[in-house]
């Protein structure tokens, strides 16, 4: 065992010679912030909610009764608070945005109101125009052509054995950066939206589908979001998707344990049902599992904490998936410090995605380098079962593709180029924004001509380099 163990960690190529020690220095327990959750009454110093109670606020119905659903409205809870041109910038803002506004008192509470530009939670949900910037010119509203790969509306089918259902169009809030804004929410003055109704006819379509298709064994439900299916829903979906023989796997997929977690602690209707159709599905060996999507560490706060903790008693496996964006999450610690708090609440970091092309929120997007930095720091930190898989949902459907494993990424024009040889065949093209670019690629991203001879010329060389390592590969 220690020969094994020596082996392991003093390989022959290890730089440390042997005999060296590498012992850890103590740790002071106040350095380890993933633990210090914010707790108490935070959401008081908001002056609309300074006289409401613990018990008020841990109410899921009165969370989405009080909502914010309009602008005036959001500018009215915080108008106090701040900064008087920020609420220009605001209105502005909200004038160009292709999604609709939600936003929970919680969320709101989470808010940095004195800080508001810097706030990570600020940039998610509340666009100001100041900081906008013009879109990709290579953007398409659907970018990942999951309209394309429907058999039925709302049925993505892009992968051998797995298949994407979008189960309603709603959403316990509305982020800026959704990459279904071409359906989620309702219509705004920037765009008219593709209708995905919870409508049992639609999901009877799904259904049948997915029973006659004998090779799909595992089913994303989302949305939308499953927050806001009734728990009768939850049921129905459950139980059809279980008594599938070919169905192994069942996914339902929310955000709202980041930004509504008290539904957890108080819908037990909704908590009751989904645990049901987990226990229906042990006993059926078929595993039903709830993915969330939490992006920063201030989403974790004590209740979500004990929230997360009730879930995990009823024995429900948690992983999380999340979105790389500019100013929010792409920094080393912010990243490790998301991945460590959410271990600690027992959710396992499934994926990070590298930020997919949405309309109006290039400053949102970063460059693929910086997922490939962030990986490589926070890969090492924790379990590996904790550490997220950072990938690019390659547009034009190639689907999801590690990010380390382009075919060839030029960094001056900011294209990355990868293949997906078990999902579809081409090369699928990935643009860095362009103002992380120097000046003079950037001009030349003004010109449709440049444009299209970049992008021939960045396919050309994955091609090359494809070619290169097919020859010397053994793998057929
Ligand atoms: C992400 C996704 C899935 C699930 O993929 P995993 O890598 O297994 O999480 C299935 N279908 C579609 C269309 C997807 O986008
Ligand atoms: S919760 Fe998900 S589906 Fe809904 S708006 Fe946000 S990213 Fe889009």
């Amino acid at each position: 065992m220690t020969e094994l163990l020596k082996t392991i960690g003093r390989g022959p190529g290890s730089l440390v010679a042997s005999g060296d020690k590498h012992l850890k220095p103590r740790v002071d327990a106040s350095s380890l912030h993933h633990r210090q959750l914010l707790d108490g009454p935070f959401w008081q110093k908001i002056p609309a909610y300074r006289n409401v109670d613990e018990a008020t606020f841990l109410d899921h119905q009165w969370q989405a009764k009080s909502s914010i659903t309009n602008p005036a409205k959001l500018l009215a809870a915080v108008q106090d608070l701040v900064p008087p041109a920020f609420i220009e910038d605001v209105i502005t803002g909200f004038k160009h945005a292709p999604m609709s506004i939600r936003v929970s008192p919680y969320l709101l509470s989470l808010i940095d109101w004195a800080d508001p530009y810097n706030d990570p939670l600020r940039r998610q949900f509340v666009p100001v125009a100041s900081k906008l910037f013009p879109d990709h010119p290579k953007l398409t509203l659907d970018s990942l052509h999951e309209q394309e790969d429907a058999p039925v509306a709302g049925l993505t089918h892009r992968y051998p054995d797995k298949a994407l259902f979008l189960a309603l169009d709603t959403c316990p809030v509305y982020c800026r950066f959704c990459t279904r804004s071409y359906a989620v929410g309702v219509d705004t003055d920037e765009v008219e939206k593709v209708s995905l109704k919870a409508t049992e006819d639609r999901w009877d379509q799904a259904f049948q589908y997915i029973g006659e298709r004998v090779e799909l064994e595992d089913i994303v439900v989302s949305g939308g979001d499953s927050y806001q299916l009734k728990a009768r829903q939850i049921t129905l979906i459950g139980n059809k998707l279980l008594e599938m023989p070919n169905i192994r796997r069942i996914r339902f997929a929310t955000k709202g344990p980041a930004v509504m977690p008290m539904k957890l602690i108080t819908d037990h209707e909704w908590l009751d049902a989904l645990t049901a159709v987990v226990e229906r599905g042990r006993k059926l060996h078929k595993e039903v599992v709830l993915h969330t999507h939490f992006n920063h560490p201030n989403e974790i706060t004590a209740i979500t904490k004990r929230a997360l903790d009730g879930v995990f008693e009823r024995g429900i496996i948690t992983r999380n998936q999340s979105v790389l964006q500019r100013g929010v999450n792409d920094s080393i610690e912010t990243m490790q410090l998301l991945v460590k708090r959410l271990g600690h609440c027992q959710v396992h970091p499934y994926y990070v995605y590298v930020h997919d092309l949405v309309k109006g929120v290039e400053d949102l997007r970063t460059t693929l380098q910086t997922a490939l930095d962030i990986e490589k720091a926070v890969r090492g930190v924790t379990a590996g079962f904790h550490t997220p898989t950072f990938v690019v949902d390659a547009p034009g459907g190639g689907g999801k593709r590690v990010a380390h494993s382009f075919e060839h990424y030029d960094r001056e024009t900011g294209i990355s180029v990868f293949a997906a040889p078990s999902v579809k065949p081409g090369f699928f093209v990935y643009f860095d924004p362009v103002d992380t670019l120097s000046p003079d690629i950037q001009a030349k991203w003004k010109n449709a001509a440049d444009q299209d001879r970049m992008i021939e010329a960045a396919i050309g060389q994955a091609k090359l380099n494809h070619a290169q390592t097919a020859r010397a590969s053994s793998v057929r």
